[in-house]
């Protein structure tokens, strides 16, 4: 279904989706855009630039609680309560790479074996209204990994700006029962408009990058720990490319013991931190910061898609090189490795 919707109505949209569901929309403040909680009378920043968070939060949370533990008194069995998601929500303006992040999360956490229903419901929950990039940034590569600035993969409805307004294609039935809303009206003929706008993205974007030799390329440099030690110089441990990854789903699992209540709490993990495989006994199996980032890079480009039908763990989104402190690039690492010759 293609319909169009002017940009006052899609803000009127998220006041009226906001009664009914959670919203999350790019904002800006302090310097930087970052998906909230959309309330009625928000400014939103759908257009400045890529938010730096990604909008991952809204099926992956940075924490949540699993189950509670109650005990009224210490000898009797405890209620455990398992502490399901509820409700819809709605993510407004994030972009395709955001939107197609969770197909990364899918293959993980949910299959034949396992199950997880947090992250389900979540997913199942939640309807991604996104927003065809027209410029697409220097630190875009979505189009080297299968992917692109209209990509509509993981997405509910993509919007296309066009004029004052946007054209709104339907790629689901979620979407579809969206785009019923009486503040869309027909698209007419700016649906070509559309195209020809994507089209202009993409283009932008020049030619894509060869990702086919990754995966077999850094696994030949997987011993080469003078390699990664010069990849990894500059790193300082921060963390900030894993926060912002929409693609990274490790998790930590933390027991809140509250006495005689107590959560148990699922958190973003980060693989760049020493702590991530610290073990108990002191050992560390990736004792150094060559050592995560090997782990960082080769999980993206070599091992997942190795397990998984050759799709990078990647949506080329660019925020890893954008907020790496120490500027850091992921593609020059792989590119690196590619063509490395002994
Ligand atoms: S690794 Fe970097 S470029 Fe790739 S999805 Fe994560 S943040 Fe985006
Ligand atoms: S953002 Fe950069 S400095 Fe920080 S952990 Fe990642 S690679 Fe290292």
């Amino acid at each position: 279904m293609e319909r169009f919707i002017t940009k006052e109505n899609l803000i009127r949209l998220a006041e009226e989706l906001s009664a009914t569901c959670r919203v999350l929309a790019p904002v800006a403040g302090c310097g930087t855009v970052t998906f909230r909680r959309f309330l009625p009378g928000m400014v939103l920043d759908l257009h400045s630039r890529m938010a730096a968070v990604s909008p991952k939060a809204a099926t992956f949370p940075q924490t949540e609680t699993l189950l509670t533990v109650k005990r009224e008194i210490p000898e009797k069995k405890p209620e455990i309560t398992e502490t399901l998601p509820e409700g819809k929500s709605v993510v407004i303006g994030c972009r395709p790479c955001g939107a197609r992040g969770k197909l990364i999360f899918n293959p993980v956490y949910e299959t034949d074996k396992t199950k997880d229903p947090y992250y389900i419901t979540r997913r199942d929950n939640t309807v991604f209204i996104s927003l065809a990039c027209d410029r697409p940034e220097t630190t875009c590569f979505c189009h080297s990994v299968g992917s692109g600035p209209a990509d509509p993969d993981g997405s509910d409805v993509l919007l296309t700006l066009v004029g004052e307004g946007y054209v709104a294609r339907s790629v689901t039935p979620a979407g579809e029962d969206v785009l019923k809303s009486a503040l869309f009206t027909d698209a007419g003929d700016k649906g070509k408009e559309a195209d020809a706008k994507n089209a202009k993205a993409r283009e932008m974007m020049g030619e894509a990058h060869d990702y086919v030799s990754a995966p077999a390329k850094l696994l030949a440099r997987f011993d080469d720990m003078d390699f990664w030690a010069a990849q990894s110089a500059k790193c300082i441990s921060c963390g900030a490319c894993t926060y912002m990854c929409p693609t990274c789903y490790c998790f930590n699992i933390t027991d809140d013991d509250l006495g005689l209540e107590s959560r148990r709490i699922r958190s973003w993990d980060n693989c760049m931190s020493h702590t991530f495989t610290l073990e108990g006994s002191g050992h560390n199996p990736r004792p150094t910061k060559a050592h995560r980032l090997k782990n960082r890079v080769g999980h993206k480009f070599s091992y997942y898609p190795d397990l998984h039908g050759g799709v990078m763990a990647c949506c080329g989104c660019g925020r890893c090189i954008k907020q790496c402190p120490a500027g850091i690039d992921i593609r020059q690492i792989v590119k690196a490795a590619q063509e490395y010759s002994e």
